[in-house]
């Protein structure tokens, strides 16, 4: 079997054709490694897989890169004004900087650009088959796997391949969680799902009523606060809205100064706590509900301004809603509001429909699989799952390690089968295991890491693979 460095860039010649147990024909593409997805997670997996010597075929099921941050697909969850929450310097992949004269928290529009350079800069467009979705992977042959894909909307026939081992980054910011509420059907005014909101001008003159407090919920709080006729804003418990700078440093810098100096959470959230208590102040005096937990215990929200407009009376905070009716909704303290439309921020649900779910080790089918590392699958090395995390600093740095790792292992499997061996035996020790402090129980916090917590893992995993 070839090393990694001999594998070549995947072409014609690399295939052969093979036939499925029920005699369909199978391209073969032997040594090839697929990626499934070409967002952020896709575009690292892609360039580091090729960096390491193997070849790679990644299948994006829109026309363009950079998933989720391309406004133009049609499942891209962002809107007109979307920033980044996390800070430029922490959410940029380590090889490759954002330019020195962007802001802090660059527009979603920078972020596409951003992709598009890297894909220049690395050459990885090569290796894409646009407009191709994956309906299908299957084990086969021990640790292999055949990949049925076929053209985005179902056109066409479709084309198996069979590769030497898969990496999903499918992301999972773009399957709506929709929360059941009763009369919800009965309810006549207008609903929609925060992944359908795009523009300020859905909301202008309505009356508005935004369910959800994570941080997309509280961005299209304040733009109603802004376009509206009125604003409410519904949470289940109360929050923390920390604002994006601190000190006039970006949150999350002065919070990564706290971890690299190890300062311990209690420490952490004590400091925490006064700096809120010195800057936004007590969030009661605005109306809204006192947090029912410490600071670190629900995913951070950055919002420097959802509490301005609370105080301006331009956004009012209410508990969560009992039940719709056909025109109004009975909030949880039994007052009756009445708005024009609903928006419900409430979030996204992973979803990997092309696979059986047990596979990934979710049993039971909610779309929570089992992974070490929120990545690698027990019982099947040369399976993994990429950006399958919700960290509490920006996401590319961390998969790109992912991938890193991901590519020295397979390239282990080749050359150091003993190494691979010890591994597959931490996947399967490890597997399920979080990088997180105690966080609140909920769906949003499935994949909850704390970045430097993560990052030492990732790093830890790499040092035993490579006998460091
Ligand atoms: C409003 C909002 C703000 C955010 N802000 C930040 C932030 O500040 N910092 C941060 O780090 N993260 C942020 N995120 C998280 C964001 O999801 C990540 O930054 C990043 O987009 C994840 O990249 P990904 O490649 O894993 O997934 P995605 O970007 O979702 O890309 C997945 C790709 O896979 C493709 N795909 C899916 N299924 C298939 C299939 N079956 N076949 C072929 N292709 C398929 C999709 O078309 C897509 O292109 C934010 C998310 C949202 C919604």
């Amino acid at each position: 079997m070839p090393t990694p460095t001999e594998h070549g860039r995947p072409d014609a010649e690399t295939t052969t054709l093979a036939r499925s147990h029920d005699g369909r024909p199978i391209a073969d593409r032997g040594d090839t490694v697929c990626v499934i997805g070409a967002g952020a997670s896709g575009l690292t997996a892609i360039k580091n897989l090729a960096e390491h010597g193997f070849g790679v075929d990644c299948y994006e099921r829109e026309t363009g890169i950079g998933g989720a941050w391309n406004w133009r697909h049609d499942r891209s969850p962002v809107y007109a004004s979307t920033h980044l929450i996390s800070s430029r310097p922490f959410t940029q992949f380590p090889d490759f900087p954002m330019p020195d004269d962007w802001p802090d928290y660059p527009h979603h529009s920078q972020l596409l650009s951003y992709f598009e350079r890297y894909a220049d800069h690395f050459d990885l467009r090569r290796h894409i088959w646009f407009g191709t979705e994956v309906v299908r992977i299957e084990p086969v042959d021990g640790d292999r796997w055949d990949v049925t894909t076929r053209s985005t909307g179902g056109y066409g026939p479709e084309r198996t391949s069979r590769y030497a081992a898969v990496l999903i980054a499918n992301g999972h910011n773009w399957s709506p969680k929709l929360p059941r509420y009763d009369g919800l059907e009965q309810f006549r005014g207008e609903v929609m799902h925060a992944s359908s909101y795009k523009d300020p001008a859905q909301l202008r003159g309505k009356r508005v009523l935004v369910v959800g407090a994570g941080n997309t919920g509280c961005d299209i709080a304040v733009e109603a606060a802004q376009q509206a006729s009125h604003c409410w804003h519904s949470t289940r418990r109360g929050y923390w809205y920390a604002p994006k700078y601190v000190f006039g440093r970006p949150a999350d810098q002065v919070n990564d100064t706290l971890l690299a100096l190890r300062v311990p959470l209690r420490l952490r959230q004590w400091l925490y706590h006064r700096t809120l208590r010195l800057t936004v102040g007590d969030l009661t005096r605005f109306g809204l509900p006192a947090p029912d937990h410490r600071v670190y215990e629900t995913h951070p929200i950055a919002n420097s301004q959802l509490v301005y407009h609370v105080g301006h009376g331009a956004i009012t905070p209410v508990p969560d809603v009992a039940r719709l009716h056909p025109h109004s909704v009975e909030l949880t303290d039994g007052r009756q509001i009445d708005p024009e439309l609903v928006v419900f921020a409430t979030g996204y649900l992973p979803r990997f429909e092309f696979l059986d779910a047990k596979i990934l080790g979710d049993d039971e089918g909610v779309g929570r699989p089992r992974l070490w590392l929120n990545a690698f699958v027990p019982n099947h090395p040369t399976l993994a799952v990429a950006g399958l995390l919700q960290p509490d600093s920006g996401l590319f740095p961390l998969v790109h390690w992912q991938a890193v790792l991901f590519a020295r292992l397979l390239q282990a499997r080749i050359t150091r089968p003993d190494r691979a061996d010890a591994f597959a035996g931490r996947v399967s020790a490890g597997a399920g295991e979080r990088y997180s402090g105690r966080v609140k129980d909920s769906t949003r916090h499935w994949f909850e890491v704390g970045h430097v917590d993560y990052l030492r893992a990732l790093e830890r995993a790499l040092r035993d693979l490579e006998g460091k």
